[in-house]
């Protein structure tokens, strides 16, 4: 019982949040919570059996070490204070409305896993994908798994110049026998064996100082055995206002870049596959009888200060033969039942992590944080700074939120009267140790689970529906 009287945050009175989402994002927000000083029972609900969103499903399987945050994460799951509630979804096992009424808040932490689209004609030709997709089915996300791409195509397009396009070449380009030592899955191994790739267009619409891509990835694209990235000379000479944001010292990462660039385009052209980097193009169309044949690219001017130049067509359009095109051109939120959402922007509207009503006030007792906050930016550290951001919010609202809130026993309770099997992470620790099982036998440091029934056979010690 709650003794009468104390303060919400108290051990008489502990503060019960429930955090939609167990990527980076919503860890960080648990672990925020945990760090606030007040007495706390954090629910991390997720809708998968399985946790980490993003890290599990969109770092590259050949980026381990990015990966290894994951035990910042277990540590931070395995405080008493906090609940793993993996398969429950929200707007699907539980609404939001309920939540609101079990716990003081709720913090939505549900990323930003859909594709951006480039609005051109051809767009949904056969050949033509989101690169969010092919992440996906490399990464075993379920709902990506039975996607079939044809690696018989000679000639790829990858547009975008951020690091998920470089993620996509790469993953083309690189020996099988490289992936085979990662936790990539079994059926893009098989698949990507079988490619008949040799030739790959990573095609940006600004020049080399506004590529977004990192200097250690695009650096990653100059060492891909039998593969040589080719740049065309007159691509990297910059125009005035792209020279003086060189001197911008809080864009040092584009003269890294600039750098690796005149490095690639300095190499004597060798008998090696091409990875062509086309600057200020963009596809204005795809064509294709049945399936994708041409990409029509329109070279584009850049207009506007130094810090914000904006790509704009200049009607110049030449054709390239390519029978698969990934557009790698962000990732977009989806909006969740009973919640507002910002199609426009593809975000959750908020202040300061305070999710905002139709009308422009606050709604009381929603946060949110991560990529549904901010957008699709930065790397997995930049979510901790957002969610210590939303939590302090929460923190400076505790005499409002203060109400009886039952919290994960009434949350329990409405799951297992509906019959819904929830993953814990005892649960989910035993998924873990059956893919590394899995993967032992492959050699690899793990196989996993692409089917969710398969996740939840292993979660529950049933032998796994699909052998690796
Ligand atoms: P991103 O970095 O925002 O890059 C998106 C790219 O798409 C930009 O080059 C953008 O050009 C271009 N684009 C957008 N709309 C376009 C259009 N209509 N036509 C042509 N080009 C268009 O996004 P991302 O690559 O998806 O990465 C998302 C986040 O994850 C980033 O913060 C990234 O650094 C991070 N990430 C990190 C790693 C890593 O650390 N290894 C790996 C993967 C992803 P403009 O700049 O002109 O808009």
């Amino acid at each position: 019982m709650e003794a009468a009287g104390s303060a919400l945050g108290s051990a008489a009175h502990p503060l019960r949040v429930a955090v939609v989402g167990s990527g980076p994002s919503g860890f960080y927000a648990v672990e925020a919570l945990l760090d606030s000083g007040r007495a706390v029972e954090v629910d991390l609900l997720e809708r998968l059996p399985v946790p980490y969103g993003l890290v599990r499903f969109g770092v590259a399987p050949d980026h381990p070490k990015l990966k290894s945050v994951t035990a910042t994460f277990d540590g931070i799951a395995c405080d008493p204070r906090v609940r793993f509630f993996g398969n429950v979804g929200l707007g699907q096992e539980v609404d939001a409305d309920r939540l609101a009424a079990l716990y003081h808040a709720v913090i939505v932490a549900t990323g930003a896993d859909a594709d951006r689209r480039l609005g051109i004609p051809g767009e949904d030709l056969p050949g033509v994908h989101a690169a969010s997709d092919f992440v996906g089915w490399y990464n075993g996300k379920p709902e990506c798994a039975g996607l079939q791409f044809d690696l018989s195509q000679e000639a790829v397009v990858v547009v975008g110049q951020g690091n998920v396009a470089i993620d996509v070449c790469r993953i083309l380009a690189k020996p099988v026998d490289e992936l085979r030592r990662t936790d990539i899955t079994e059926h893009a191994l098989d698949a990507l064996a079988a490619s008949r790739v040799r030739e790959i267009h990573l095609v940006g619409r600004r020049g080399p100082v506004q590529a977004k891509w990192t200097p250690k990835e695009l650096r990653e694209l100059g060492v891909l055995p039998g593969w040589q990235p080719v740049i065309e000379p007159h691509a990297l000479e910059l125009d005035a206002a792209s020279r003086s944001e060189l001197d911008d010292p809080a864009l040092a990462q584009a003269a890294k870049n600039l750098e690796i660039l005149r490095g690639f385009a300095a190499r004597p052209r060798e008998a090696l596959r091409p990875l062509f980097l086309h600057f200020q193009e963009c596809p204005a169309a795809l064509h294709g009888a049945g399936r994708l044949q041409e990409v029509v690219l329109e070279a584009q001017c850049l207009a506007g200060p130094p810090g914000a130049q904006v790509a704009v067509p200049t009607g110049r359009r030449r054709a390239l033969s390519a029978g698969l095109l990934f557009r790698s051109v962000g990732y977009r939120s989806r909006a969740l039942p009973g919640l507002p959402f910002d199609a426009r922007q593809g975000t959750l509207p908020h202040r300061d992590g305070r999710v905002l009503a139709a009308d422009g006030g606050v709604l009381p007792r929603w946060y949110v944080t991560g990529w549904i906050k901010r957008g699709p930016t930065g790397v997995i550290g930049t979510n901790r700074l957002d969610s210590v951001e939303t939590v302090a919010a929460l923190l400076q609202d505790l005499p409002a939120l203060d109400a009886a809130r039952p919290g994960r026993t009434a949350l329990l309770a409405t799951l297992e009267a509906a019959g819904h099997r929830v993953v814990s992470f005892e649960h989910w620790l035993a998924i873990e140790q059956a893919e590394r099982e899995r993967g032992q036998r492959l050699s690899k440091p793990a196989e996993k689970f692409v089917r969710v029934p398969d996740m939840l056979a292993a979660a529950h010690g049933g032998a796994a529906a699909s052998p690796p």
